[in-house]
């Protein structure tokens, strides 16, 4: 029977408690034991994937084809762990399931409540990666204690903790300790009042990981334990790292957070294995050198709407000990003419996926000048199809050439809609999602970034290349260098007269970790360093 540990936030949104947990896992991980990592996210939407990035930010897709919280992301690059549907649930999927009973009949006629219908089945859930073997199953409870829609959450992780028993479920409260700059103080009442709402749920948290941008001092901790009922050694100091996301593991095992957890479960483990763990943030601390690449984008503003793919870049950098400067450029700009001096000066151009019209001829335009200036170009998902676009135009002279989903009455649709989304009217959970295996083509550049035939990766998109368009491409040089088994589906395209210019249909960043950088990115940084190097020659 797995043990469980329960992470909620307090005071504000924002700090990090994906990240928080995560490194939890991975400390878990480091000293021998299974765990499971679970995301319950108290909002109405089914899941996140019909929510604006504004809103929301990326949505991660797992290989059994669950659109879900950015936070799995880390959660899989922190622990290598594989996600699934089971990994994120809202409430929105809980209630769903719950009145589908209702209408079904399922409940007899009984009334229908919050207490215990809608706790009962969050606690299902929850329970639902209890599988053989698992030791911990790490579960973060999203948004912010206090908050109303979270209350069916909080009381369904306290049932499990008078269900499981004191030495199975542990309480960890991230929470933020502000520093007053007028007072030249930091303050602990947000964190005393937000412990203070747990408690009157019933759940008093084992240990506080307290989000800080200044050193905690002596008296701070103090304070924080006495009134916040946690002993002394159990207030842990998370403050800003200096380099990387992945220095957090460390800063909190050198608390003694892990230890904190074994004496808790009453686990005896050797100590953390964190040496792998510790060489590669040692890297990202000492790099050899910088390489900057482009990342032309509709959503050029936002951190979290490319999660993945700015994680995924860092890795690509960190297969090479080099460092990465991510230029940020917003699509329509490009479009514009505004700026593509910017865009000729990097070592690097990445497009990554996309809906919807605005920026579609600004990532053309940026294939365009990777291809036509030699520079290294990964493209993803909406990335690929702009690539097509662009050759189809510009080499293959179709004048006119789009996507239908962007132009309905194009003459030549190279990006099309295939038959089984014709039809499709629901927009949730109805693209081509999740994993799928493709054939690799031999001789090409991603038949040697991945060093086998056969690759699995994930997809989140209605539209693919139309196959009548694949000989008139092919006569003038695009490789169609991945392709579905049965040959239908064109999965990544590339050009081999050109430095590195590669582009997938799927999404490679959703399956980069830092202790094992994606080989396409890895390549990628790889082909924008070599450019470097001829620049400076
Ligand atoms: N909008 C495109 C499609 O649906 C691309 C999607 C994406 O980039 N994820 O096919």
């Amino acid at each position: 029977m797995a043990k469980y540990l329960f992470v909620t936030g307090g005071v504000v949104s924002s700090l990090g408690k994906g990240i928080t947990a995560a490194s939890i896992g991975q400390l878990m991980i480091s000293r021998g034991l299974n765990i499971r990592m679970q995301k319950m996210d108290p909002y109405l939407n089914v899941d996140p994937g019909t929510m604006s990035p504004y809103q929301h930010g990326e949505v991660y897709v797992t290989d059994d084809g669950a659109e879900t919280d950015l936070d799995l992301g880390h959660y899989e690059r922190f622990t290598g762990q594989p996600t699934s549907q089971k990994s994120n649930y809202t409430a929105g999927r809980i209630y769903w399931d719950v009145l589908r009973k209702e209408r079904r009949g399922d409940y007899l006629g009984g009334t229908i409540q919050m207490i215990p219908h809608i706790t009962d089945a969050l606690k299902e859930a929850i329970r639902s990666i209890d599988e053989a073997g698992v030791d911990i199953i790490i579960c973060e409870i999203g948004g912010t204690v206090g908050d109303i829609e979270g209350l069916t959450f909080l009381e369904a992780i306290r049932q499990i903790g008078l269900e499981e028993g004191p030495d199975n479920v542990m309480y960890i409260h991230l929470t933020y300790v502000p520093y007053i700059k007028a007072a030249g103080e930091v303050k602990t009442k947000p964190t005393q009042q937000s412990v203070a709402k747990l408690r009157e749920i019933g759940i008093l948290p084992h240990a506080l990981i307290c989000r800080s941008e200044v050193a905690l001092t002596d008296d701070v901790r103090r304070k924080l334990s006495l009134f916040c009922n946690v002993p002394l050694h159990a207030v842990i100091e998370e403050r800003d790292v200096e380099h990387s996301i992945y220095e957090v593991p460390l800063v909190l095992s050198e608390q003694g957070l892990d230890d904190l957890i074994m004496v808790h479960f009453r686990l005896a483990r050797p100590p953390a294995k964190l040496n792998k763990w510790r060489k590669m943030v040692s890297d990202i601390v000492h790099p050899k050198g910088t390489v900057r690449i482009g990342v032309v984008g509709k959503y050029s503003e936002l951190q979290d709407a490319y999660k993945s793919i700015f994680e995924a870049i860092e890795h690509g950098g960190m297969a090479h000990k080099y460092s990465v400067e991510i230029i940020k450029i917003a699509a329509e700009d490009v479009e514009d003419g505004k700026r593509i001096d910017e865009v000729l000066s990097v070592d690097g151009i990445l497009v990554p996926g996309g809906f919807g019209e605005r920026g579609i001829e600004g990532k053309i335009k940026a294939a365009q000048i990777a291809r036509e200036n030699r520079i290294p170009y990964l493209g993803i998902c909406l990335g690929m199809q702009c690539a097509v676009i662009e050759f189809a135009r510009n080499v293959c002279g179709l004048k006119g050439a789009d996507s239908s989903e962007r132009d309905k009455d194009t003459p030549h649709p190279v990006i099309c809609l295939m038959e089984e989304q014709e039809t499709v009217i629901d927009l949730g959970g109805t693209m081509r999602l999740g994993a799928w295996p493709c054939k690799l083509k031999k001789g090409t550049r991603a038949a040697e970034a991945y060093k086998t035939g056969d690759i699995s990766e994930r997809h989140r998109h209605r539209y693919e290349v139309n196959n009548s368009y694949r000989e008139q491409m092919e006569a003038k040089g695009l490789v169609f260098s991945g392709l579905s088994p049965d040959g239908h589906l064109v999965e990544m395209i590339e050009i081999i007269d050109h430095p590195w210019y590669v582009a997938s249909q799927f999404h490679p960043e959703l399956k980069s970790q830092p202790i094992n950088p994606h080989p396409l990115f890895k390549d990628f940084i790889g082909a924008a360093i070599a450019r470097t190097a001829v620049k400076q020659s």
